[in-house]
């Protein structure tokens, strides 16, 4: 299969809806073929999320382009992202910021993705297994921070590790359906913007969904 012409006809479908090309230059860099498992691989430029294993998924395309434009990257930010999974999504962080901090609860999950983003050679990200507080609080605050499992309500614990001024997207609503959500953090009344539905597997742990 011809692999960098799919990803460019992904690219070009793309493009009619994401309007930062610096987000689009990354993905279309990005083998994202090697984020799947091999049974998927001819699926892996369709824009839709496909399965990764341990019930979870690398989401789709489309919204992984949208959330990546909302936090509004300029080069210089260190980026948290909650639920590696895959890798994909670290990759395309990585390649926009300074620094991405990702934490993955399923530890073989963590240890794959940290093997493929290695062998892309990628020195940026931290991979790290989830404690018991969502996020990394260690390396707090965080310019931007992604969550890419849905919550039932905006994370204080996520906020509290959000700079002034930095974005967070997050996936929040019921355990099946959601509202993407954007917040800007402020020093007295935090924004926030609705950007459209979505669905996230859930995010578990303190804070969000019970396992
Ligand atoms: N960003 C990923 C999509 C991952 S799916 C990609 O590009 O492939 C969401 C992931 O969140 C799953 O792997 C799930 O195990 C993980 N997750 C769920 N709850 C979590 C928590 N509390 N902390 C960290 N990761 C979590």
């Amino acid at each position: 299969m011809d692999f960098e012409a799919a990803r460019a006809r992904l690219i070009e479908h793309l493009s009619s809806e994401i309007g930062d090309k610096r987000v689009l230059a990354v993905m279309a860099r990005i083998p994202r073929e090697r984020f799947v498992p091999p049974q998927s691989q001819h699926l892996a430029y369709e824009d839709s999320p496909l399965p990764i294993g341990l019930g979870q998924t690398i989401s789709q395309p489309f919204i992984i382009a949208l959330m990546t434009e909302e936090l509004e990257l300029t080069g210089s930010e260190k980026v948290l992202e909650v639920g590696t999974g895959s890798g994909y999504q670290s990759a395309i962080l990585a390649e926009l910021v300074q620094s991405v901090v990702t934490v993955e609860r399923l530890p073989t999950l963590a240890e794959t993705a940290k093997r493929v983003l290695d062998s892309l050679g990628y020195t940026n990200i931290a991979v790290h297994i989830a404690e018991e507080t969502l996020g990394w609080k260690d390396e707090a605050p965080y310019d931007a921070i992604i969550a890419t499992a849905g919550v039932p309500m905006v994370p204080t614990d996520l906020l509290a590790q959000l700079a002034i001024g930095g974005r967070l997207v997050v996936p929040v609503g019921s355990r099946y359906t959601q509202e993407l959500c954007k917040i800007t953090r402020r020093k007295k009344r935090n924004k926030v913007q609705n950007l459209g539905g979505c669905r996230f597997v859930p995010l578990i742990g303190k804070g969000a969904w019970e396992e």
